[in-house]
């Protein structure tokens, strides 16, 4: 209260108009120094550790254990001893443990809330508005169908597939891990999943939550580590792979699963055009694009990163998307105002440094808002170049940062050729007041996701997925069981 001044008797006037502070308190998580693998309902120990930092001001977190093959092979063992028993069970047994972690994860939101923003970087208020009410409503949502498999794929007689492997990304690491779990365990598999190497840390507090729910040992097991750990799990003796992070990646897997027989599905990268008509009402779409691009730094796959103008609206639509900018507070992930949080890794934020340098060197115009970053930890400014020729790195590679590349089109025709025009095909976003146009550019954007006057919206009935380099397989809504059934022998996704 320093900056206030007493006005007689009078409530307090603010000197200040700026936010005050309102940092959230990390009292709620209890963190261990130590961190082993769970394997088998038990923690085991690792040979190796690393240790996991806080990207908003690099200190570090814990120690958490890199798995090497043999134990990604326990891992495996226990997870296909645990399948004996688990896909055996009626649906609605296994139902039962679903609604229990996802009740379990709503009544413990604010403390993996707060560890997410902590070892991610996100803003506190998204981790506790979005990730963690998606992550529970994933579990809510596949728990319904645990029962009623029959119904969803009438006459085709699913049955679970085995023993699936799954690999995430750091960028929405409780959401990813739900994504991939939930399905998993409803259509009758068990489950080997490693988290990235910078965000294990809700993984492992994930745990916990198996053990309230009272989870069979070997039906969940989570092994950390980094890039070597991933591939160990690709190579090991698992039926399935479902991976989700970058394409590079991804296609190294196809490679090595190739010729197995084990499942995959590959959810990778994107570059989403987010198409701007004249006719759209121009402060909700600037909103939007604004949520659509620095929305978790921009570390979403499905992230608006090109804007696409209609000429006839560029100028005032570029002022008003700059003038939007200069509002967003980018600051600490743990003040429940900030709206920019922390770049996640000192490598994505290399990533990010580069492209935009190239940006700059290939003669984009770039504009970022006065802010203020903190001195410690790995920052970006919201970033915005204008003047990008469709041949730019910066308009055809994932920046995966705050960084909107701005382009320009004439008529619908020529928005989706130049949209289209990406080795991508993810999501895409189209505002204008037409249903029509709507509808019609929807059927010609070649995206897995066209959202319509908003965007990153998301919700567990729904599929996500690619085309493309963006990869294959949906997650999400009856979709998203499918890559987990095998339907009397034949294959549907995949492998
Ligand atoms: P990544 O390297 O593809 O990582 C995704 C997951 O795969 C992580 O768990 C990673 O472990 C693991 N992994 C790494 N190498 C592997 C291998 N050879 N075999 C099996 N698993 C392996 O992506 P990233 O390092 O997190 O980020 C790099 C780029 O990927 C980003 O700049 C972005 O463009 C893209 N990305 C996309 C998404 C998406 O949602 N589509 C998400 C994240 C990143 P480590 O964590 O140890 O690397
Ligand atoms: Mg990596």
């Amino acid at each position: 209260m320093t900056d206030l001044q007493k006005r007689g008797d009078r409530s307090p006037v603010p000197t200040d108009w700026t936010y005050a502070p309102a940092p959230e308190s990390t009292d709620i998580v209890s963190l261990q120094d130590r961190y082993e693998l769970f394997i088998g309902g038990t923690w085991v120990e690792a040979k190796e550790h690393f240790t996991t930092l806080a990207p908003r001001d690099e200190s570090p977190l814990a120690e958490v254990a890199q798995a090497g093959p043999e134990d990604v092979a326990a891992a495996v063992a226990a997870a296909r001893d645990a399948y004996r028993s688990w896909s055996r069970l009626p649906g609605s047994e296994r139902a039962k443990y679903l609604f229990r972690i996802a009740r379990i994860l709503a009544e413990r939101s604010r403390e993996f809330a707060v560890l997410e923003s902590l070892n991610g970087g996100k803003p506190i208020k998204e981790s506790r508005d979005v990730d963690l009410p998606l992550a529970s409503a994933h579990f809510f949502y596949y728990a319904g169908w645990a029962d009623k498999l029959e119904y969803a794929f009438p006459n085709r007689k699913p049955k679970p597939v085995g023993v699936a492997g799954q690999i995430i990304p750091w960028n929405f690491p409780l959401l990813m891990l739900a994504w991939k779990i939930a399905p998993a365990l409803a259509a009758g598999n068990t489950v080997v999943l490693k988290p990235a190497e910078t965000t294990p840390l809700t993984a492992l507090l994930f745990a916990d939550v198996l053990r309230q729910a009272q989870l069979p040992a070997g039906v969940v097991n989570i092994v950390t580590g980094d890039g070597r750990t991933g591939a160990a799990l690709v190579d090991s003796e698992v039926d399935k792979i479902a991976f989700t992070g970058s394409t590079e990646v991804g296609k190294a897997i196809q490679r090595r699963v190739a010729g197995t027989g084990k499942k995959l599905t590959l959810e990778l990268g994107g570059k989403a055009a987010n198409i701007l008509f004249d006719d759209a009402a121009l402060d909700q779409a600037v909103e939007g694009i604004i949520n659509g691009i620095y929305f978790n730094q921009g570390h979403v796959c499905c992230a608006g990163s090109r804007l696409f103008v209609q000429e006839s609206i560029y100028e005032p639509a570029v002022e008003k998307l700059k003038k939007r900018m200069g509002t967003l507070r980018v600051g600490d992930p743990l003040d429940k105002n900030t709206d920019v949080g922390a770049i996640n890794s000192q490598m994505q934020l290399d990533r990010i440094n580069e492209l935009v340098a190239a940006g700059k060197e290939e003669g984009a115009e770039i504009y970022q808002p006065p802010c203020r970053l903190p001195e410690k930890g790995y920052w970006f400014a919201p970033t915005v170049f204008t003047n990008v020729a469709q041949s730019y790195r910066i308009a055809q590679e994932e920046i995966f940062g705050p960084v909107l590349s701005v382009l320009t089109f004439r008529t619908p025709e020529e928005a989706v050729e130049k949209a289209n025009n990406t080795p991508y095909g993810l999501s895409a976003g189209v505002w204008t007041e037409k249903g029509s146009r709507i509808l019609w550019m929807a059927q010609r954007l070649r995206a897995g996701v066209v959202w319509a006057n908003t965007f990153n919206r998301f919700d567990p009935t729904s599929p996500f997925g690619g085309y493309k380099e963006s990869g294959f397989g949906r997650e999400g809504g009856l979709h998203g069981l499918e890559p987990y059934l095998s339907f009397d022998g034949a294959e549907t996704f995949g492998g």
